[in-house]
Order: C-alpha cells, then sequence, then structure tokens
C-alpha cells in the first residue's frame, strides 16, 4: 500500500499543471483501490463552492458540476471537514442528482476531505457499484491520500493555479522587514546564473585571458564602490560582505586557477564556472557552519564575473517610479544596485527572516518577505502589494484589495507626520502621567540623532548581535569599542546592556550545537553560565566600556530560578573587582552597575519575592513569556496563530508581574514586543506598568497614542481584557475604544 501510496503522489506531484495532476490522481487511485469511480472536487472559498476537476468512472457532463459549500454529500464532507462511507449513497439524504453523469449506478461512497491548515481545499471521491461500506484500510489509504495531496495541492494554490484566483494570487511568506509597499513587481533577468553556462572553448587565449582581467578589475571597483555607498548608512557587521568579495577577488589562489583554465584552453564563462563551483563545494562540505555558508557567497561572487564580462560598464537601469525588486536569493550587491528612492519593496523566494539580506532590509527600513513561492514570468511587471508586517505578497489584487492598502499607505504617511513631532518629546498620557519609553537596540541601526533625543534610554540592546555577525567570538577588546560605542551615543540615558543570548532561534555560526528542542536548551544565561570565560570577557568589556560614562545597567536572560541569578552575579563581582583594579591604575573609577533580570521563563514568576535584594530591576521579555507560557515555538509559521501576547494566561502573568513588583519595590519594565504594541501598551500602561521599551519604529506612535489616553481609560480597557476569555476579545474591545478615539489607524499591524 505505502508503494501504491508513494506512486500516486509522486506521478501527481510531476504534473506539469494541475489539471493533468488531478486527472493523474483519479486514474492512478480507481486503480490503485479497485474502485469503479474516483472523482476530485475543488473548493472555490470566494464563492463557496466545490467544483468537480477530474473524474475517472463519471461521464463528463458538458455542464460544470458545482455544489454550494454544504450541498451534497460532497459538500457535507466539506463541512464537517472529516470522511464519510455511505454504503447505499443514492438514499442518503445529502444525495445530489446531477442529469446524465451517470452517478446513479453507483451505491458506495467514500468522501475525504484534503485539508491544508485547518482549510479545506478539495475533497476526493471513491465509488463503487455494489452497495456495501468501504473497509478501514480502504478509508485509512484515502485518508493518507488526502493528506499527502493537500501538500501538492497548497503549493499549486501558491503558484497561482487554483480555480477560485480571478482576483489576483495571494501568497505569503516570511515577514522579513516590516512596511507596505504598493509597486510594480521588477524581476531581474539580467542576472546570469552559473548553472546556464556550457562547456566552450575559445581560440584567442590572450583576447579571453583580457577578458576575464577587465571582468575582474569590473568587479572589485563595483564592490569598493557598493561598500562606499553603504557605509554611511549600515551598521560595519553589515558591510563585511563586501569585504569579503573583495578578499576572495584578490585571492591569489583563485585567480590563478582561472586563468590556467583559460590557458588550457576555456572559454572565461566555462573557466568561472568550474573554478567558482569547485571552490563553493570545497567550502559547503566544510565542518565549520560559518564556512559553508560562504559557499554561496563564493557562487555569488561567480556571478557578478559572469554579469562584467558581457557588460563592461554598470550601465544602471532606469526606473520611472519605485519598484518592487524579485529575486531568488536576496544579496547586498542586488540591494545596493537600485537607488533607494527606486526599491520599495524586496520579496525572496529564498531566505528566511533573520538572514543577512533580511538585517540588511530592515537597516535600509525596506519593506521585505522571504521565502515565497513565486513564479517570476507570472509576476514580473505585475502590480503587487508587499505586506511585511504579515508576509502577504498579493499579485494583480482586485480593486478592492488595492484600494485598501493604498489607503493604508496614505494613513501610514499621516500617521508618521503627525506623530513625528513626538519624536523629541517626553511621553506623558493625556492626564499627564509620565511614561518612560526605552528603545530596543541591537537589531538595527538605532544611532538615530532624531529618536534618541526623544527616549528615555536604552530599555533592551541585545547583545548577540554582533556575535551573530562574526566568524568568531568578539575579543574583549572588540566588544568594548562596540559596547562604548553604544553608551556613548546615549551618554546622558541609562543604557540595559543584556549579557549574551544565543542559542534557541539565534545559533551561533562558530559554534555548532545539535539539540532536539534548541528553545528548551542551551540558550542564554545556561550557556554563559558554562562557559564562564564567555561570560567574564564580555561583562568585563562592558564595565570597562563604562568608565566614565556610568550609564549602563546589566540584563540577565533567561533566568529559571535564583542559583542562575547568584551564579552570575558572582561572575560580575569577580568581573567587577578585576575591571575596577584597571580603572584605579588609570586614575579612574568604575561605577557598580545596577543588576537586572528577565522575566520570560514562567517559573520565575513565582519566585518574584525571592529576587527581593537581589535584583535592581526586571524587565519583561513578553516575547518568550508567550511562548514558554503558551507552549508554541514563537518562529514555527505552523503554529503561529497559537503565538499570540495578548491570550489571557498572558495578561495575567503581565498583570501579576507588575502588583508583584510594585509591592516588593522593584523598578519593571517591558521589552517584549508588546511594549511597542498599541494595544499592548494601553493594556500595559492600565495595569500599571509605567516603562515600556520598543523598536525604533514604534516610538513616535505609542507616545502619540498614549498622549490622547488617559491612565483611568487605560485601567479601564486592563480591567476588561483580564476578564476575558478570548484573545480575540481583547482585541476587538480595544479596537473598538480606539476606532472610537480615532486612533484606529495605529492598530494596523495585527497581532
Ligand atoms: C523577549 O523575549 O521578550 C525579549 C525581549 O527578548 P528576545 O526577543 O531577544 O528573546
Ligand atoms: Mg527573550
Amino acid at each position: 500500500m505505502l508503494t501504491q501510496l508513494r506512486e500516486i503522489v509522486e506521478k501527481v506531484a510531476s504534473a506539469p499543471n494541475l489539471i493533468e495532476a488531478l486527472d493523474q490522481l483519479v486514474v492512478s487511485t480507481c486503480r490503485a483501490m479497485k474502485t469503479d469511480c474516483c472523482s476530485v472536487y475543488i473548493a472555490d472559498h470566494e464563492r463557496q463552492q466545490f467544483t468537480l476537476m477530474a473524474t475517472q468512472g463519471l461521464t463528463k457532463p458538458h455542464y460544470q458540476i458545482q455544489l454550494a459549500f454544504g450541498e451534497g454529500l460532497v459538500g457535507l464532507v466539506g463541512n464537517r471537514a472529516e470522511p464519510i462511507n455511505v454504503a447505499d449513497a443514492r438514499h442518503h439524504p445529502h444525495f445530489k442528482h446531477f442529469p446524465g453523469i451517470g452517478e446513479e449506478s453507483f451505491g458506495s461512497f467514500f468522501g475525504t476531505p484534503i485539508i491544508h491548515q485547518r482549510q479545506v481545499l478539495g475533497v476526493l471521491v471513491i465509488q463503487q457499484r455494489q452497495r456495501r461500506e468501504f473497509d478501514e484500510s480502504e478509508e485509512s489509504f484515502m485518508v493518507t491520500l488526502a493528506a499527502q495531496l493537500a501538500v501538492i495541492l497548497a503549493h499549486a494554490k501558491a503558484q497561482g493555479m487554483w480555480p477560485d484566483q480571478r482576483d489576483g494570487l495571494h501568497l505569503i511568506g516570511s515577514a522579513a522587514s516590516t512596511g507596505v509597499a504598493v509597486a510594480r513587481a521588477w524581476w531581474d533577468d539580467n542576472q546570469p546564473r552559473l548553472e546556464q553556462v556550457s562547456p566552450a572553448s575559445c581560440l584567442d587565449l590572450e583576447a579571453e585571458q583580457e577578458r576575464l582581467s577587465i571582468a575582474i578589475e569590473l568587479a572589485s571597483a563595483e564592490f569598493r564602490r557598493l561598500r562606499k555607498r553603504f557605509d554611511s548608512e549600515l551598521h560595519k557587521e553589515t558591510l563585511a560582505i563586501f569585504d569579503l568579495f573583495s578578499h576572495l577577488l584578490n585571492d591569489p589562489m583563485l585567480r590563478k586557477d582561472l586563468f590556467a583554465k583559460i590557458a588550457a584552453g576555456d572559454q572565461a564563462e566555462w573557466a568561472i564556472r568550474q573554478v567558482v563551483e569547485a571552490y563553493s563545494d570545497r567550502f559547503a562540505n566544510m565542518k565549520d557552519d560559518y564556512l559553508k555558508e560562504r559557499a554561496q557567497d563564493i557562487r555569488e561572487l561567480g556571478q557578478r564575473l559572469l554579469f562584467f564580462l558581457h557588460n563592461d560598464d554598470v550601465a544602471e537601469h532606469q526606473w520611472d517610479e519605485p519598484v518592487v525588486l524579485l529575486t531568488r536569493e536576496l544579496t547586498a550587491a542586488m540591494l545596493a544596485s537600485i537607488p533607494r528612492d527606486k526599491l520599495a519593496a524586496v520579496v525572496a523566494q529564498e531566505g528566511a527572516a533573520n538572514s543577512h539580506a533580511a538585517i540588511l532590509s530592515r537597516a535600509l527600513g525596506l519593506p521585505a518577505i522571504m521565502g515565497v513561492d513565486f513564479v517570476p514570468e507570472k509576476v514580473h511587471n505585475c502590480k503587487v502589494i508587499v505586506d511585511g508586517y504579515r508576509g502577504d505578497f498579493l499579485v494583480n489584487p482586485n480593486r478592492h484589495v488595492l484600494a485598501e492598502y493604498n489607503r493604508l499607505l496614505k494613513e501610514e504617511d499621516e500617521l508618521t507626520k503627525t506623530v513625528e513631532e513626538e519624536l523629541g518629546k517626553a511621553s506623558y498620557t493625556q492626564d499627564n502621567q509620565r511614561i518612560h519609553i526605552h528603545l530596543n537596540a541591537g537589531l538595527s541601526a538605532d544611532t538615530s540623532i532624531a529618536v534618541n533625543q526623544g527616549v528615555d534610554g536604552v530599555g533592551l540592546y541585545r547583545t548577540e548581535v554582533p556575535f551573530l555577525l562574526q566568524r568568531s567570538f568578539p575579543s574583549e577588546e572588540e566588544q568594548t569599542v562596540q559596547y562604548r560605542a553604544i553608551l556613548s551615543t546615549y551618554r546622558d540615558k541609562q543604557v540595559v546592556m543584556r549579557t549574551l543570548d544565543v542559542g534557541g532561534d539565534k545559533p551561533l555560526p562558530y559554534l555548532a550545537i545539535e539539540e532536539d528542542n534548541p528553545f528548551l536548551g542551551w540558550r542564554g544565561i545556561r550557556f554563559t553560565l558554562d562557559h564562564p570565560e564567555i561570560f567574564l570577557i564580555q561583562v568585563r568589556a562592558m564595565l570597562k566600556a563604562s568608565i566614565g560614562l556610568e550609564n549602563m545597567d546589566i540584563l540577565l536572560p533567561m533566568i529559571s530560578g535564583i542559583a542562575e541569578l547568584d551564579e552570575s552575579k558572582v561572575l560580575i563581582e569577580r568581573a567587577f573587582v578585576e575591571v575596577a583594579k584597571y580603572a584605579e591604575e588609570q586614575g579612574k573609577e568604575l561605577k557598580r552597575p545596577r543588576i537586572g533580570i528577565m522575566i520570560e521563563v514562567p517559573s520565575i514568576l513565582y519566585q518574584l519575592s525571592a529576587l527581593k535584594g537581589k535584583v535592581d530591576f526586571i524587565s519583561v521579555g513578553s516575547n518568550d513569556l508567550t511562548q514558554y507560557l503558551l507552549a508554541v515555538d514563537r518562529n514555527n509559521s505552523r503554529v503561529a496563530s497559537v503565538y499570540d501576547a495578548l491570550h489571557p494566561a498572558v495578561l495575567h502573568a503581565m498583570k501579576h508581574i507588575i502588583d508583584t513588583s510594585r509591592g516588593l519595590n522593584i523598578p519593571v519594565s517591558v521589552c517584549g514586543e508588546l511594549a511597542g504594541d498599541p494595544i499592548g501598551a494601553l493594556l500595559l500602561v492600565g495595569m500599571g506598568y509605567r516603562s515600556l521599551s520598543m523598536n525604533t519604529r514604534n516610538v513616535a506612535r505609542i507616545k502619540y497614542i498614549l498622549r490622547h489616553i488617559s491612565v483611568s481609560e487605560m485601567e479601564q480597557l486592563s480591567r476588561f481584557a483580564l476578564q476575558a476569555t478570548f484573545a480575540d476579545d481583547v482585541r476587538a474591545q480595544t479596537t473598538e475604544f480606539v476606532d472610537e478615539r480615532g486612533l484606529g489607524g495605529f492598530i494596523r499591524a495585527g497581532k
């Protein structure tokens, strides 16, 4: 049976289009099941109906067989979202007769839904003349087949081959950089690919070597130019890629190998393909993960060389208006090749929200979606919508959707203008209560003067970012320089520096850790306590960086019990004594930092009173707290709908934390995403929080919304939220309130 199943699925998956795939399916299923009839119905959710798409056994009618959702036995299967096994279909109350298809000659009916991510995509039916119920093994074969088909059909749907896609294509990817764009899509088919190059020889060796030399020269010049262009806009770490390209281009071995191939009679293109593939294979087979990843960079470099063999000038394409750049894999060079004001957004087929390119897009403030399964030829030059908040990519949207997004864009623009003047002001509620707004830094370029003048400090500096972008652990000196830079940017304000929080979804490229459950594994403080040498170097670097500035607090991530806190404090004290001596030698004094912990592992909620006298402050990490309270992986798109920081359990936890910490007199702030979400911010202030830390782009909006609502109103909202049973009710109620106050535009970004 398994072999038969596999054969059917393989045939269906390799068919050139949906219609042929479904034709294959019904024929093969009839054969495998030895049944008289097999049919497949596809759901059209917009019209709320099923359409017969393929059949083996029924007479194909001259009209389309369509059943409304709930109509006939097929509709019943769809509505119940479970299989139905009927011995005598004709006498079933749901049987619907269609003239001329010969269905009356069949007795038995077995229909099973094809479901993908809770949505019924279609119904698969087998029928037999004989009146009998299908047995258990037949049932399980069909259910298994339908489950496997669901993945194939979902893919077909993503490719735009679905009957209900009259109004354009709706594709979904990972939201890599927030923002919305409406523009024409542009697929750059001018980029040569290594795999397109075929073996070819050349006659004039000298001319061929000259071609290659010029291409290498042009590529080097391009990388120097791009590095310069990005230098003022980006963090140093993100520029490393251009340095790597230049370094590779100057590698004598690589050059020697390339020219040797030409000397042996190969055409330059073919020489590049052979040498670059050999190098990239060598890297791909290396043990070290960081070096492994460089295999792709080498291929990219080879492709740039191919490009310059045919384009001896970087004649920049002229765009009249901003475009949405479509690409297989987004690269830094590609981003730099289009002027920023001509780039509305990017959509990549490959890559994830944490890739180098995603970090670059965020640094440039460019909406981006990655991992989108689109067909370039079908999307190029089409009008598209990129929703970088949700990861939605809409191709040729209908005019209603387009109007809605245009309205949102306009609203976003207006909101940005309205709130801009908030940036420089201190944050107060409508009834003049002061709310401290801090910045979450470390993930993007947060040194913008406009923002940092208007915040009360940095509430969370994620120190792991430089660690993630380097090839090995940064030295104490390198770290000191980096931390000093951020502490001096916020010279007269407090900066909360979190010690290394790697593990989970942030594996270090140079430290391979294999774990079944990384989020429950060797993460955050668990890792650094097991590696005191790494912890001590980091804390010493932080302390050294703070000499003379005296504006640093230390925050410990992932604390699950008091022992971890005590052990960390022993190490911090050791580092303090060492650095104090170092400072003294230089005639300076080291100020003792305040020490706090993240509240993000649920166990610590029940040990808050044990923190009294041991910590100077606490900071609530609602991202992980939600993940661990709801037992839902925050990065797994399959369970993304379960992850909800407005879940009443999370809200009760937040309330417990503020009430308890106030009773204990421990200063508390929130640095998870909830604090920068308009609904979240209102509820948190309503619960009693007076200090919120958020991403740069939320600062002005949150200040604006708080300025227009009073604390007593927020208290009322939070009282309701804490009585609610469902997160959706909390969302609906708060949204309604905000809408009534004319502030509805702020709630758009969803949960
Ligand atoms: C959190 O968990 O809420 C938090 C702020 O930390 P991170 O997102 O870096 O895990
Ligand atoms: Mg966290």
